[in-house]
């Protein structure tokens, strides 16, 4: 992977981003996704954001290398510190991180003002997707498309959600079920066949955390509750 041919997961990502848009990636180890979506002229303006100073060295370098320095800002921050008002950011990328870090980084930009709550998200995390969407709910998101792809054995959700405020027609924004933000409301009804290959390999781990606790004699917590309770949503959404 490199600025000119991203990852099939970072390409999608990009796909998201509106024309024109002024981007914040954040996490932009070697900024690869801003460098690649300004040398095909797809957006305006970007910030890449990242808290480790390896990493952040390695995305100047790229962005000077490319000749970008005037277009792309990179900034050694904390998640949504690497803005400031005059960016005009409206599209925020988060990827390649787990979800509760993702949520966590989101919570942090709202508490501090970085995050409007109007600007697009879309958002990469390798696992606890779940997470992430209840943030999303929890905070007058919306959830407009989701994606689900295999790279290098390895199954990546990626999520694009809106303010509620610009949602168009869907009245069931913003409202959803724990199971729906289990599986992806969206993910659920298209059930792509990378889904069900995703949420086959779940129900055998599970399973098998399961076979284990009941052999130990675990007594009933609510972790072997909520397992039980996924189990019988992964076998009703691969049976029907
Ligand atoms: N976004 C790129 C991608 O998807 O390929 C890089 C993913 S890399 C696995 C995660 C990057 O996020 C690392 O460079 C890490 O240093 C950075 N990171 C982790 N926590 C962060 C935070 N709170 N703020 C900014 N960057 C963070």
């Amino acid at each position: 992977m490199n600025e000119h041919s991203l990852s099939k997961r970072l390409a999608m990502v990009g796909a998201e981003v509106p024309s024109g848009a002024r981007l914040a990636d954040i996490g932009s180890d070697h900024a690869y996704l801003p460098t690649a979506l300004m040398l095909e002229g797809k957006i305006q303006y970007a910030v890449a954001g990242e808290v480790v100073k390896g990493p952040f060295e390695s995305a100047k370098r790229q962005v000077a290398k490319n000749g970008l320095s005037n277009k792309i800002t990179v900034r050694l921050a904390d998640g949504l510190a690497a803005v400031v008002p005059e960016d005009r950011i409206d599209t925020v990328t988060i990827a390649g991180m787990g979800g509760t870090l993702i949520a966590h980084i989101l919570d942090e930009g709202v508490r501090s003002g970085k995050l409007q709550k109007t600007e697009r998200l879309i958002l990469q995390p390798n696992v606890g997707e779940q997470n992430v969407r209840q943030w999303l709910i929890a905070n007058e998101y919306w959830i407009e498309r989701e994606h689900i792809l295999e790279e290098n054995d390895k199954i990546y959700e990626i999520i694009v959600a809106l303010p509620v405020t610009a949602a168009k027609t869907d009245s069931r924004k913003g409202e959803y079920t724990e199971k729906e933000l289990f599986f992806g409301p969206l993910l659920a009804v298209e059930k792509s066949p990378i889904f069900l290959k995703k949420w086959q390999k779940e129900q055998q781990n599970r399973q098998r955390v399961w076979n284990q606790l009941q052999q130990a004699g675990t007594p009933q917590t609510e972790k072997i509750t909520e397992i039980k309770e996924q189990l019988s949503w992964i076998e009703e959404i691969l049976a029907d």
